[in-house]
Formats: structure tokens, sequence, C-alpha cells
């Protein structure tokens, strides 16, 4: 990092404040919402927080910094869950949110693509594609906050993958303010482009330590016509994975989405939103919620979903379940999953894992990592959910009945430790979709292969070498 003294820090924040005008500059009464995370794991501080109205404003923004060696906190909807939005403690970088980076520039039928600024909210480009009848399956329980900027700088998953893949299958081209402030205009609509490295994918996943994502070409889909959505109650982890593959084969690959949820989820979810009655006429451990969708109206769907569940309840893989008979049961559905998260939030304390296996191992990483946890730390609650079909499992812990935080608190680094060993001998990933950012960096150094972080560090050094873009947060 460039050293400069206090008198060049603070002209160049001077100029910032001229660069982004008042409407861009958010005096520090008012900058609390963006310096704590949505966890609440982190309070940062910052020397100025910067909201540029465009790509040049970005641009003159970074600039200034770069000359002036101040570091740079990008910041989308700061709804990710591993600390990397904020920045650190000792006020020393500022915080560039892009919630003013609001324009859709074009959106575009014929090539199925929207152009869009990084600031637009999630939801709202979910709209925009609506309204000219395509489909943007990009789609979390965070869509109505996180930022498209967010969204690909964290490489996001969410619901649809399974389908559709991770954020970064759905860019064909990027707009980039690169540490130094130079632009890199990559705004292509290509669906073919061999020509050399794909700069684009170094930028997505990156978490903001490569450079201000500020806008992005992103493709789009017919839209689905026939949604049909099922919940049903599995003996174990090992009937939902092959009820998985005999859904795909028996729908014609029309699974959109496939979760899986622990029976503590749905307590969790139920003692969130009062009055919401048991999804099914009695309790079960585990429980698969399905979906599937067809771009083709009056199809056979719900027939071909309904034939498979018979054939699976007859050869019990599956115990129970309901059909969803309407859009709002359907609904409900899923408002009971995305309240397992809220719900366990608000229920105390709790450590998250978000972790990736094979698919075809789920069921032994969910057994081996419940026996090392509950070794660790006996009576441990274990509520694990996810995206099993992508081999997705948020294994998250609450502490067993009567114990205080601080020692469950106590307790985290051997939890943590024995879900990533489990992980580690499955040959999974220790972040399956919210990334590294602050949280999970020192196990990144500690289980990452030596020559893989080299090779990220190499990068980093290519694109950043004064280290002011996002520093601290992914690398060690
Ligand atoms: C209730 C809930 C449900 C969630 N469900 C999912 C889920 O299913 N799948 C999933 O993947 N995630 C999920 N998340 C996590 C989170 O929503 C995603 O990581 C989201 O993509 C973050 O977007 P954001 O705009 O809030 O980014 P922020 O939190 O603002 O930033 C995240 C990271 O990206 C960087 N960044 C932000 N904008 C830019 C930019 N324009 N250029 C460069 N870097 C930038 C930041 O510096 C930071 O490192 C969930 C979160 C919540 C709260």
């Amino acid at each position: 990092m460039t050293l400069v003294d206090t008198d060049t820090r603070q002209a160049a924040l001077a100029r910032l404040r001229e660069a982004v005008g008042p409407k861009g500059w958010v005096e520090a009464a008012d900058a609390g919402t963006y310096l704590t995370d949505w966890r609440g794991l982190y309070h940062g501080r910052a020397a100025a927080v910067v909201r540029p109205g465009s790509t040049a404003e970005v641009a003159a923004v970074v600039r200034l910094c770069h000359e002036a060696g101040i570091a740079v906190v990008p910041q989308g909807g700061n709804t990710g869950l591993v600390g990397g939005s904020v920045p650190h403690e000792d006020g020393a970088e500022i915080l560039l949110s892009t919630d003013r980076l609001t324009r859709i520039r074009d959106l575009d039928p014929l090539d199925n693509t929207v152009t869009v600024e990084a600031g637009v909210v999630l939801q709202q480009v979910q709209e925009a594609a609506a309204e000219a009848d395509r489909l943007f399956p990009l789609s979390m329980g965070a869509e109505g906050s996180c930022r498209i900027g967010g969204n690909l700088a964290t490489n996001a998953g969410g619901n649809a993958v399974l389908r559709y893949g991770n954020a970064r299958e759905l860019v064909l081209g990027l707009e980039v303010v690169l540490p130094d402030g130079q632009v890199w205009d990559g705004l292509r609509r290509l669906r073919k482009d061999n020509t050399g490295y794909d700069l684009k994918q170094l930028f997505i996943g990156a978490e903001g330590t490569l450079g201000v994502i500020t806008a992005a070409v992103l493709r789009l889909f017919p839209r689905p016509r026939q949604r049909e959505a099922a919940l049903v109650a599995v003996p174990d982890p090992a009937a939902a994975v092959a009820l998985l593959a005999r859904m795909r084969a028996g729908s014609g690959d029309a699974v959109t989405a496939f979760e899986l949820i622990q029976r503590q989820g749905i307590d969790f979810a139920l003692a969130h939103v009062p009055g919401t009655p048991d999804p099914l006429e009695a309790p079960y451990d585990w429980y698969v919620l399905v979906e599937l969708t067809s771009p083709v109206a009056g199809t056979d769907l719900r027939d071909k979903l309904e034939a498979v569940l018979e054939e699976a309840f007859e050869t019990e893989l599956v115990v129970d379940g309901a059909v969803a008979a309407s859009d709002t049961q359907m609904q409900a559905f899923w408002a009971l999953r995305e309240a397992i998260v809220e719900g366990q939030a608000r229920l105390g304390p709790q450590v998250k894992h978000d972790v990736s296996v094979p698919v075809s191992r789920v069921p032994a990483f969910l057994e081996q990592a419940a026996a090392a946890v509950a070794a660790a730390l006996p009576g441990v609650r274990v509520n694990a959910f996810g995206h099993v079909g992508d081999g997705n499992i948020h294994f998250n812990l609450s502490p067993p009945e009567g114990l205080d935080a601080a020692a469950f608190a106590v307790a985290e680094p051997g939890l943590t430790g024995a879900v990533y060993d489990a992980v580690a001998a499955l040959d999974g990933s220790i972040s399956a979709e919210h990334g590294i950012g602050r949280l999970k960096r020192g196990d990144l150094a500690a289980r990452k292969a030596p020559l893989e972080l080299d090779l990220m560090r190499r990068i980093k050094r290519a694109f950043d070498p004064d280290g002011l873009m996002n520093p601290g947060k992914v690398l060690p």
C-alpha cells in the first residue's frame, strides 16, 4: 500500500466530495447502515461514504483514492453474509456504495439480454425481464435488497441454480472500474467469444478485490408459463438425492428447484411466523421442496410431478406430501423455506456453514458432519437445509438448550473445524455461494491448496499492485 501524509489524504477526501457532489456524499451521522453488515458481525468505520451516480463518478473516486493511497470498499445491497461489504474498524478506507447506479440501460428481446447498472436491485431486474415477457432466473431470499453488482461480485447462487447456473453463468459482459480508475468496457452481448482469457469471469466472484463492477449484460430466458411444486417428507437425505434423479428423468429435466429441509428448520420457521400451520399432517425429520417449470402453458407437468411422487411413495422414497393446489399454496411453501433463515437468526446465536459436496455425497456429509458436531458439543442443534440439487447445504448450528451465547462462542472454532473436516473428506468446498469475505479468510488460507492460493495472489497483484481494492477480504 502506498503511504501518504495526512494532508494529502484530507485533500483527496475534499476532492472526492467535489467529484460526487452533495447527492453522492453521505454525512457521518447517516453512514451507520453502510458500516454494519447484515448479520451484525462487523461494525466498521470509514474515512468517507460515497454514492457515485455514474460510471464516470465511480472512476473519478477510484482514481483519486489510487493517487492518495486510500483503499476502497465497494458495497451493493449490503446483504452479504461474510463481512465483505463493510470497511475495517480503523476508519482508513472509503466505502463506495452503488446504490445510485440504478439505471436499466437496455433490454433486447432478440438478443435476450438486459444491460443494467450495478446498483439495480435484483428484484427490479427480475421485474424488468418479466415486463418484456422474459425471465431473469437469479432468485434468493435477499432479492428485494441485494444489488446486481453484489450478486456478480459474490457469484451468487440461490434457488434456481440447478436449472440456470450460478450468477457467473448468467453474464455476457461487464463494465468495471479498475483499481487505478481506468474503465474497462467489456459490455459485450456475445454468446460466443473465444478471444483469449475470459476477463469478466475474474471479476465475478472476486468480492470487490479486483475492481468495481459498474454495469453488466445479463442473459434472459423464456418466461415460465407453468409452475408446479410439492412439499414432501422423505425418510432420509439419501432418499432425497434418489428422488432428485427420478424427478429430473420423469419430468423431462423440468426441475427448477430442489430444496432439502430438516425438521429443525421447519420448527425455526414456524416459531418465526406465528400462526403458520405445520405443512403436513405429521412432523417428519426431512422434507423436500421441489419446483418444476415449463416455458409452455397447459402441459402435463403436474401429471408428471404426481406420477413421480406416486412411484416414489410406493418405493418408500417419499412418506408423505402435498402438491400445491394453487399459486397461494406454492408461495406458502416458499415462504416457509425462506423463513428458516430469519427464524434461526431471531432465536439466538448461530454458527452458519455454507458448504458444498458432490450431490451424491450429500447424505454422507450430513451424517458425518452431524456426528462430528455432536461429539464436539453434545446437544448442539443442527439445522441443515439448502439447495441439495447443487450439493449445497447450509449446515447451521444453534446452541444446546440452556447454553449461553458466550459458551457457544467458545465452542465455535471446534464446531466449524469439525464441519470443514467433513467437507474436506468428501472433496467439498467451505464456501458454496456466500463467498469468503472477512469471515472465512483464515479458513481459506488453511484449506486451499498452496498453489491455488499462490495463483490467486498473483492475479490480485496483477490487477491491484497497491492492494487498495477491498483489502483484507478473501485473501489473507
Ligand atoms: C436472507 C438472505 C438470503 C440469502 N440467500 C442467498 C442465496 O440463496 N444464495 C446466495 O448466493 N446468497 C444469498 N445471500 C447472500 C447475499 O444476499 C448475496 O451474497 C448477494 O449476492 C450479495 O449482494 P449485495 O448487493 O447485498 O452485496 P454486498 O453485501 O453489498 O457485497 C457483497 C460483496 O460484493 C462486493 N461488491 C458489492 N458490489 C460490488 C460491485 N459493484 N463491484 C465489486 N464488488 C462489489 C462487496 O465488496 C462485498 O465483498 C442471502 C442473504 C440474505 C440476507
